[in-house]
């Protein structure tokens, strides 16, 4: 089954209880690519059956999350398709019914057993050092103490008749058969008293229904595949073909955190990392080509996604990894893409209009070149490019003055520089940068003095792009006004 000729049906599965993390997005991006892989179908399906747990709005935050990282699904709740609805809270009678097919066969049961029963069972068990679960009282009434139950009218749920002896193997593609001891087994619930059905049914009826071929979920889910594979034992299904995706790890070798970064991917977006680099970078955790190639288009990706491959131990998310995928990706970019991503950020922060005019367009594009060899996310652009928008309100006199030179030498530089760069016949980066290199050695001064002087007094700081493309990007009256007012702030210094 795992043959890649036959089409897959893989699922994202979540459920609406908040963002989607950096760790699922890796488990929904071997799920897509799977799918995409084998020419079949990626679904999109929402697992709202705990009603303690649903956030309102984390769907539609979920769905964005997929569509920011341009990973569509071909059935979904909001599109449809032919095993809708694809929200578990609207396919409540199907549960119902399929639930009570295994009623009539015994491998379910009904429980009446109040909470304060499990509870006190769960604390006897405990005392005795055995894990907690149930003691399976309902599941062993007589005819007459049923009847009574039945007759009582109170609430109950339905609990999955474990065999109480054997094992139940699961087969997993990548850590082989995983073999349970059916005697530790908890008669879990399948159906809650508010008729609710609890994840291990519902994912089973559903993943049937909807023809998935592969589970590929985390392997946090592991330990309770044995009661999935007894209810596909049980309703006599084709069991999918099972793999337990190993956990997001921190560079440190620990389950991903906060501390790792593990935010949302909508964070990560937002600050600037391109889809793209993060899709290549996810890909790669816990999933390798066999000639370790690391930058992969998703073309490349969809071409060579093994599920074989697949690490049964955990792989590591690493932030320096992806700030380098990040710079590559950026770096692929053609200028005029590269400014239509920097563009909400030039205008959040103010520099370009919202909408931005033609003429803005155009600045930032022939701005683009400028830092494109020297970003790593997107979100620095502003700051990269805002002396390019806003001449330095003032100067900081240490900044200008070069570590051996004096005030009175920096303004004489600076005052040079002004003249001979007016007289420039052309205004390009060559001519720029021949003119200065030989006023640097006319004055005797070091380049690097020289030039740190210049970036200075044109931009306010010490760290710009390039100079001379600098300078030519703010054409020569910007330039000009920048030194003479540099100049001026040393002659106030001077005097002072
Ligand atoms: N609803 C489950 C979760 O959010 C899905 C697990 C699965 O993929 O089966 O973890």
């Amino acid at each position: 089954m795992t043959d890649a000729t036959r089409p897959a049906r893989t699922r994202f599965a979540p459920s609406p209880t908040g963002f989607v993390h950096i760790g699922s997005l890796r488990t929904v991006i071997f799920n897509w690519l799977w799918a995409r892989h084998t020419g079949g179908q990626f679904l999109l399906r929402i697992e709202d059956t705990d009603r303690n747990r649903y956030v309102p709005g984390a769907e539609e935050q979920l769905l964005q999350s997929l569509r920011m990282m341009d990973l569509l699904w071909d059935e979904g709740p909001d599109i449809g398709g032919p095993h809708a609805p694809y929200r578990q809270s609207e396919r409540l009678p199907i549960y119902h019914r399929h639930a009570e097919e295994l009623l009539q066969h015994g491998y379910l049961y009904k429980c009446w057993c109040p909470p304060e029963r499990l509870k006190q069972v769960n604390e006897e068990r405990m005392a005795r050092k055995e894990p907690p679960g149930y003691d399976r009282r309902c599941r062993f009434l007589s005819a007459a103490e049923r009847a009574a139950e039945e007759a009582s009218g109170k609430p109950y749920v339905l609990r999955l008749a474990v065999p109480l002896e054997g094992e139940t193997v699961v087969n997993d593609l990548i850590r082989g058969p995983i073999v349970f001891q059916n005697a530790l087994q908890n008669d879990a619930v399948m159906i809650k008293s508010d008729g609710f059905p609890t994840y291990h049914f519902a994912v089973v009826v559903d993943d049937h229904l909807m023809q998935i071929t592969h589970v590929l979920r985390a392997d946090e889910w592991i330990a309770t595949s044995p009661l999935h594979v007894l209810l596909y034992q049980f309703f006599g299904w084709e069991q999918p073909v099972w793999v337990h995706v190993p956990n997001v790890l921190g560079p440190d070798g620990k389950k991903l955190s906060k501390r790792h970064g593990d935010t949302s991917v909508t964070e990560y977006l937002e600050k600037g990392y391109l889809p793209e680099a993060l899709f290549n970078v996810l890909a790669l955790v816990g999933w390798g080509p066999d000639d370790n190639t690391e930058i992969l288009s998703r073309e490349e990706l969809i071409q060579r996604f093994d599920i074989k491959r697949i690490q049964p131990s955990g792989g590591i998310f690493n932030l320096e990894k992806l700030n380098r995928f990040n710079g590559i990706y950026i770096r692929k970019l053609t200028p005029q893409q590269l400014a239509e991503r920097i563009l909400p950020y030039l205008q959040q922060a103010g520099l370009v209009a919202t909408p931005a005019s033609e003429a803005e367009r155009a600045r930032v594009e022939e701005l683009v070149p400028l830092i494109q060899e020297r970003l790593v996310v997107l979100s620095e652009a502003p700051d990269q490019l805002a002396p390019f928008f806003v001449a330095p309100e003032s100067y900081d006199r240490d900044l200008l003055i070069p570590k051996k030179l004096d005030a009175a030498t920096t303004r004489h530089a600076l005052q040079a520089a002004h003249e001979a760069l007016a007289q420039l016949e052309a205004w390009s980066v060559p001519a720029i940068e021949a003119t200065l290199r030989a006023l640097a050695e006319q004055l005797g001064l070091k380049v690097g003095d020289f030039f740190m002087a210049l970036r200075v007094a044109a931009t306010g700081r010490k760290v710009s792009p390039p100079l001379f493309e600098t300078l030519h990007a703010l054409g020569r009256a910007e330039t000009l006004q920048r030194l003479e007012r540099a100049a001026e702030a040393l002659t106030a210094a001077t005097a002072a």
